[in-house]
């Protein structure tokens, strides 16, 4: 590692990655350091709860870019080294295993730590969170001696493990606290269609259920998850999937503004001169989110907030205005999501789910805010552009799926 670099990214996943690709590409000479407490080069995160999980997609085709790449680059690419402390004065990253390097300009990129049980038993060995390549592996080193599996948590990431894992024919319960799945992202009528899907393939799923402790062997392995209601699941295997806890531990202590997550300005930049924050771990105000201040935890806001900052550091003034989408696959059902349902205050379900093929509209004031597209690409292309228009619709014809979105006339 060198004394000092110009740029210092910290955090070597989807936001970090993508900031030193922008930068190389927009032309930046200067020398620039991807640092990340991971082993292994950048690669994709999603995979992890899908076709990497389910053993269909080797790592080599997860990766970000080829190993070659950042050398290639330019980039040097430092990896197993965490920044614990950041000094904003001297502008130095101090490093867990003792050494430190300067920077000019510092992008922030170290997304979330998964959110872990904190009741007895939570320290069962066999209890896995599903963020990186490690927690991954070391369920699929498990699996084969596995018969059931207890996933905790019904959001993205519980429902597209337990698809896996019905897959590779485990017994799987799924126990969700809220009283439906999906509760903090989707409205009732996508809830109620996963939780349908999910049962139809086997998946035990209970909502309204609070995890009260896990009960372990000698060994301090999990055997069973107890819930409130007097319940016991046996199973082989915990997986937890309840959220993430922003990395922004260093940033905050050396003076950064914020709460859940880093403060950043419509360029990415935080309070801290010269150091900006990206990806998962950055609070911004979204211009979709109806004036609230949100982090988005989805790999277009990852690499949209990395074109921003780096756009920024090169003297550019293009602010942070990209429409939000995510998708999600499970079984053989592709969710694509757009815009953001905060505050919507109502919903219309365009098309028969029984059909698999539907969407889920998302309206404030008659104009559509968000969409989930199940099945319904069209609908999805169609809807972001009805979204960014920001005119009110004709409800009827909206919730015909015999009328394109694109051909609504105007309310
Ligand atoms: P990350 O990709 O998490 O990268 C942060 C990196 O920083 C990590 O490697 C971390 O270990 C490292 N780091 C943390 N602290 C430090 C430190 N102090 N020093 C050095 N390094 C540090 N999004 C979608 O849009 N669609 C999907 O289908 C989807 N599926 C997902 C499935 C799973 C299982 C997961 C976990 C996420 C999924 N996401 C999906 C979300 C998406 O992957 C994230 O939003 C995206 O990875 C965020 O990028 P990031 O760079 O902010 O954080």
């Amino acid at each position: 590692m060198q004394d000092a670099y110009d740029i210092a990214i910290v955090g070597a996943g989807h936001a970090g990655a993508q900031a030193a690709i922008c930068l190389r590409q927009m032309g930046f000479t200067g020398s620039l350091a991807l640092i990340g407490d991971e082993r292994f080069p950048p690669y994709e995160r999603p995979p992890l709860s899908k076709d990497y999980l389910a053993g269909e997609r080797p790592f080599e085709r997860i990766l970000l870019r080829p190993e070659a790449f950042w050398a290639e680059r330019g980039i040097d690419l430092q990896l197993g080294q965490r920044v614990k402390a950041i000094d904003p004065v001297t502008k130095t990253v101090a490093l867990s295993q003792g050494a430190s390097t300067g920077y000019g300009t510092l992008i922030w990129a170290t997304g979330g730590s998964p959110r872990m049980l904190s009741c007895p038993g939570a320290q069962a060995r066999n209890m896995f969170a599903v963020r990186t390549r490690a927690d991954v592996d070391k369920i699929i080193a498990l699996l084969p001696g596995v018969e059931s599996v207890a996933i905790i948590g019904g959001g993205y990431i519980g429902l597209e493990a337990a698809a896996v894992m019905r897959k590779l024919g485990k017994q799987v319960t799924l126990i969700e606290a809220l009283d439906r799945v999906l509760s903090r992202v989707a409205g009732p009528a996508l809830s109620a269609f996963f939780e349908d899907e999910h049962r139809a393939h086997g998946v035990d799923i209970r909502t309204g259920a609070l995890v009260e402790s896990i009960e372990t062997d000698e060994d301090d392995r999990a055997v069973a998850v107890h819930c409130a209601d007097g319940s016991r699941t046996a199973a082989d295997m915990v997986i937890v999937g309840i959220g993430i806890i922003p990395q922004t531990g260093p940033l905050i202590l050396a003076g950064a503004a914020g709460g859940n997550g880093v403060d950043v300005d419509e360029f990415c930049r935080t309070s801290l001169p010269d150091v900006y924050a990206i990806g998962d771990c950055a609070a911004h105000a979204n211009p979709f989110a109806n004036g609230g201040v949100m982090r988005l935890e989805s790999v277009q806001n990852a690499n949209d907030q990395a074109k921003i900052a780096a756009g920024h550091i090169m003297g550019g003034k293009v602010p942070y205005t990209a429409v939000p989408w995510f998708w999600s696959n499970q079984y053989d059902l592709r969710l694509q999501t757009v815009g953001l349902s905060v505050d919507h205050d109502a919903e219309l379900v365009r098309g028969d789910p029984a059909s698999r093929s539907f969407s889920v509209i998302y309206l404030r004031g008659g104009k559509v805010i968000a969409l989930d597209c199940v099945n319904a690409t069209k609908d999805y292309v169609q809807g972001r552009k009805a979204i960014v228009d920001g005119i009110p619709l004709d409800l009827a014809q909206l919730a015909d799926p015999l009328v394109p979105i694109k051909a609504v006339e105007h309310a």
